[in-house]
């Protein structure tokens, strides 16, 4: 086949009259965009012996730490069923995964078990012939074992009897340790050939942090391991055999555990990292809240929403809807869906490539534009200093760069001069007007509010405490997609910030609760500004020359915000929030490599992922939820007042019954 899954081109994109928007970056550096943190890895092959072994013992309790991060009791009967009623950690043959923690989702249906080793083995029928064939036949228990063990050995006691009896032979083992290998042995004897192949190429290193053929499928190829062509199971037999002749193992920081555990699921990456971060407030230690969520047969009762969900996941698989952009890269997208109360209704962590890489719950990146109306314009209409149509300067300012005054910032258009309406200032995301307001409110008072109101805990005092990070969002760390939808929560629920979580209760076995989620909500700005925001963040869909009037739907009402983050004059990546009267969707797209570039001119693609998925999602309520002391008025766009008879630019503007503005008094007469 010529595709090999990894730069597919399509139709060229219609790069009409939409124009980019040239983020400048005149202050502070652009880069940030953050991975994900690399964190010690407890290697899941070595359960698997520790199976074996206490398998082999015959039902016996046997716990084994030997310096692992997890402390597993097993206990089990040798070549039968685990029998029913057992408590504690309970593994076999047939169930060498632990007994996975079951994540629940928004109507309390089963959404998926997350298991320790992952959740896509697949069986000896589905594993291609040539994997099987790649070693050779009457491949016995010392090389099972090796190839799960390869390198790993030093750190378990365990694993060190396998590579002793494989290296020297049983018949050459210290005596101490040749029961205990005899054993092993045993046991493997006690497997098929099919069992052992399964094990091997369930259990394999791939490297990069993928564990398991059918992973590497995903993570290499880009594709199911069904699917792959024989080119690409080439590539994976040339991986697999570097990888056992060279007896590689994850490096320490390679990938983080937990991430790699839930390959391909990005909501529940993001569960099991807060989940395992509030058992540890709660005192546990990291290893003992891993054995709890992995051994323990517990609940989570999560946010997630399996229909929506689905829509999700079916668009993100569909590779049309995210084509190739630049010669070289395939380009990335993550998006997550929230409601209005933070919960987390669904998550989509990328295209391809690598699904172990949570682009949506754990990438830190800056946000550009997207900062806009929370950061600047909200607290300028809560403070009273603009409203909907104030007037404002369209010209960069003065900074001193370097010891050289010079004028910053540049719009998307180069065009400067003049004044511009808060709401056209929006809709063609004005750096100049963005940057003015923010300097008339104040740098400091907007960082406050940023970290007061919208609980920013990440904000690096000077490094964001200015005009580039404030007001054009270059913030020094980013913040993860998750974040920036809960930022616009206040827009749509009547002003207040809700922080996003994943999950209502963590429940034991038994059902008694463990953990309860808590999550912060605090008032950010009054109704009425919410209000005014809302209907400005709406003009940006709806109006002639919006940047993203593509991602409006008929029959509901839509508002939202582009924002693309620049580097070196180019489009680094763009992101659109779209807000729903129900939920909040923000979308990301760009490229893993820092280095890759967008060339995009337009919004279209981004509102368009956005309108793709919500546009299929039904949709009870159609209309945002209003203030009555918000009223419409006709303004006249020359001098952003109230229109008198005499104006002949007008436009429909909202604004609080308590703060309006003067007639205008500029036109005619
Ligand atoms: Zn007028």
């Amino acid at each position: 086949m010529a595709s090999r899954g990894k730069k597919k081109q399509t139709e060229a994109q219609d790069m009409k009259n939409t124009q980019i928007n040239r983020q400048t970056d005149g202050i502070s550096g652009t880069t940030g965009a953050g991975g994900v943190n690399g964190k010690s890895r407890t290697d899941r092959k070595i359960k698997i012996l520790k199976t074996v072994l206490a398998a082999a013992a015959g039902c016996a309790a046997l716990y084994i730490a030997a310096g692992l991060a997890y402390a597993a009791v097993v206990c089990l009967s040798a070549g039968s069923s685990p029998s029913a009623g057992h408590s504690g950690f309970l593994l076999s043959a047939g169930n060498i995964r632990g007994t996975g923690l079951t994540v629940y989702d928004s109507d309390e249906n089963i959404y998926k078990t997350v298991y320790a080793g992952g959740e896509t083995e697949v069986s000896y029928e589905k594993i291609p012939q040539e994997f099987v064939e790649l070693l050779p036949a009457g491949f016995g228990y010392g090389n099972v074992l090796k190839a799960y063990f390869t390198g790993n050995l030093k750190s378990s006691a365990a694993g060190m009897l396998a590579w002793e009896a494989e290296k020297n032979g049983i018949e050459n083992m210290p005596a101490g340790r040749l029961a205990q290998s005899r054993q092993a042995a045993q046991l493997a004897k006690n497997y098929s050939e099919q069992q052992l192949y399964e094990m091997l190429w369930n259990g394999l290193y791939f490297g990069n942090g993928v564990y398991g053929i059918a992973n590497a499928a995903k993570a290499y190829e880009s594709c199911l391991l069904e699917n792959l062509d024989e080119n690409q199971v080439a590539d994976l037999v040339n991986i697999a055999k570097s990888i056992l002749k060279e007896n590689k193992y994850p490096d320490e920081d390679d990938v983080d555990t937990q991430t790699a555990y839930c390959a391909g699921d990005a909501f529940c990456d993001g569960l099991i990292k807060q989940l395992t971060a509030d058992l540890k407030k709660k005192g546990k230690a990291a290893d003992e809240a891993a054995q709890m969520l992995y051994f323990g047969g517990m609940r989570a009762y999560a946010t997630v929403d399996s229909d929506l969900s689905q829509t999700v996941a079916l668009k993100y698989e569909d590779r049309f809807n995210f084509t190739t952009l630049q010669s070289g890269g395939f380009i990335q997208s993550a998006m997550t869906i929230t409601d209005y109360n933070g919960a987390v209704r669904a998550v989509a962590g990328g295209t391809a490539g690598n699904l172990l890489y949570n682009r949506a719950l754990s990438v830190k990146r800056q946000i550009g534009s997207t900062i806009k109306p929370f950061s600047v314009y909200a607290p300028a209409v809560e403070a009273g200093k603009i409203h909907f149509s104030s007037l404002i300067p369209d010209e960069p300012i003065a900074i001193n760069k370097d010891g050289q005054i010079v004028l910053w910032p540049d719009n998307y258009d180069g065009v400067e001069g003049g004044m511009v309406t808060v709401t056209q200032a929006l809709q063609v995301s004005k750096n100049t007007a963005a940057v003015q307001v923010c300097r008339a409110m104040g740098e400091q008072t907007v960082y406050e509010f940023l970290r007061d109101k919208l609980l920013f805990t990440n904000l690096n005092g000077e490094e964001d405490n200015n005009l580039s990070a404030l007001a054009l969002g270059y913030l020094s760390d980013g913040i993860t997609l998750d974040k920036l939808s809960s930022c616009y929560m206040m827009f749509g629920n009547g002003g207040t910030y809700e922080q996003p979580y994943l999950y209502e209760k963590l429940c034991s076995a038994e059902g008694e609760m463990i953990v309860k989620s808590t999550h912060k909500g605090v008032k950010a700005v009054s109704t009425q500004t919410a209000d005014i925001m809302n209907h400005l963040l709406i003009n940006n869909v709806t109006q002639p020359q919006a940047l993203a009037k593509e991602a409006a739907i008929d029959g509901i009402e839509v508002a939202g915000k582009t924002g693309t983050v620049g580097a070196d004059g180019e489009v680094k990546c763009q992101y659109f929030v779209g807000m729903t009267p129900e939920y909040i969707g923000a979308v990301w797209i760009g490229f893993d490599e820092e280095e890759e570039r967008l060339n995009l001119k337009n919004y279209l693609h981004v509102t368009q992922i956005w309108k793709n998925i919500f546009q299929d999602i039904s949709c009870e309520k159609t209309a945002f939820d209003r203030d009555s002391t918000v009223e419409k008025r006709m303004y006249c766009e020359k001098s952003g007042n109230l229109a008198s008879q005499s104006c002949e630019n007008v436009q429909e503007g909202w604004y609080s019954v308590d703060n309006l503005p003067g007639i205008c008094t500029e036109c005619g007469q």
